[in-house]
């Protein structure tokens, strides 16, 4: 591997994983049949849509109210993306429970993550985290603890381009103040993280947490914390 300077690291199943498994989408959706509050068909982009003033609105270290407030914000937003016919304050009544469904605390760190980001401090790298991901990912990221440990993190939903767009991993590189050739990308997803970041002239490597499929891929790690010894 020729001189790296600086890490660009995918997020979700690279860093980070849905505790429960089965992922937001379906948490929701679950919640709404549960509490028979009929919607609309669930599409991907509903995320989007109810996140993407996440990053200007929400403070997470915010006083309660504050934070009160922006829960009930993203609970009306999400009865209106979803088409939920609702009554008088149901956006207050559900706030809480919606937040905690799409929040951040749904997410956890993989314990070869924490290590990972440790020893590639240690020894002085720069780290972005480079996302298809909601607005505001840069507050999930504080929330779960990462914020200490990354210098940037690049999200989609913030820049209007996604991988394995190369104009993601152009951002990123800028951002780094890095030529993308000095920036190794890892991430778990072959097509937007291994050929994206590599079509952008980034070097890369394929985290495949799991060993089936085979490997597609002709450098592959199969878990973070694998990577500082590459280095
Ligand atoms: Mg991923």
């Amino acid at each position: 591997m020729s001189e790296i300077e600086g890490i660009s690291l995918d997020f979700y199943e690279t860093l980070a994983f849905h505790r429960e498994g089965g992922g937001r989408a379906r948490a929701l959706v679950d919640y709404l049949d549960a509490h028979e509050l009929a919607h609309a068909p669930w599409e991907h982009q509903v995320l989007y849509d109810v996140f993407d003033q996440h990053d200007a609105r929400y403070a997470p270290g915010g006083s309660p109210a504050d934070r009160m407030a922006y829960y009930v914000f993203l609970a009306d937003r999400i009865f209106k993306r979803l088409q939920v016919p609702t009554a008088e304050g149901d956006a207050e009544r559900h706030a809480r429970n919606l937040w905690r469904i799409l929040g951040p605390q749904c997410f956890d760190v993989f314990p070869d993550a924490w290590t990972a980001l440790s020893a590639l401090r240690a020894r002085g790298y720069s780290i972005a985290i480079v996302s298809n991901w909601q607005a505001g990912l840069r507050h999930f990221c504080a929330e779960l603890g990462l914020a200490g440990h990354v210098d940037h993190v690049v999200a989609s939903g913030d820049v209007g381009v996604a991988k394995p767009d190369p104009g993601i991993f152009e951002e990123a590189c800028a951002r780094l103040g890095m030529r993308p050739e000095r920036v190794l990308h890892v991430g778990d997803s072959l097509v937007d993280d291994y050929r994206g970041g590599a079509a952008a002239g980034l070097q890369v490597i394929l985290l495949q947490r799991d060993p089936e499929p085979e490997p597609q891929a002709s450098r592959i790690i199969h878990r973070l914390d694998e990577l500082p010894g590459l280095l």
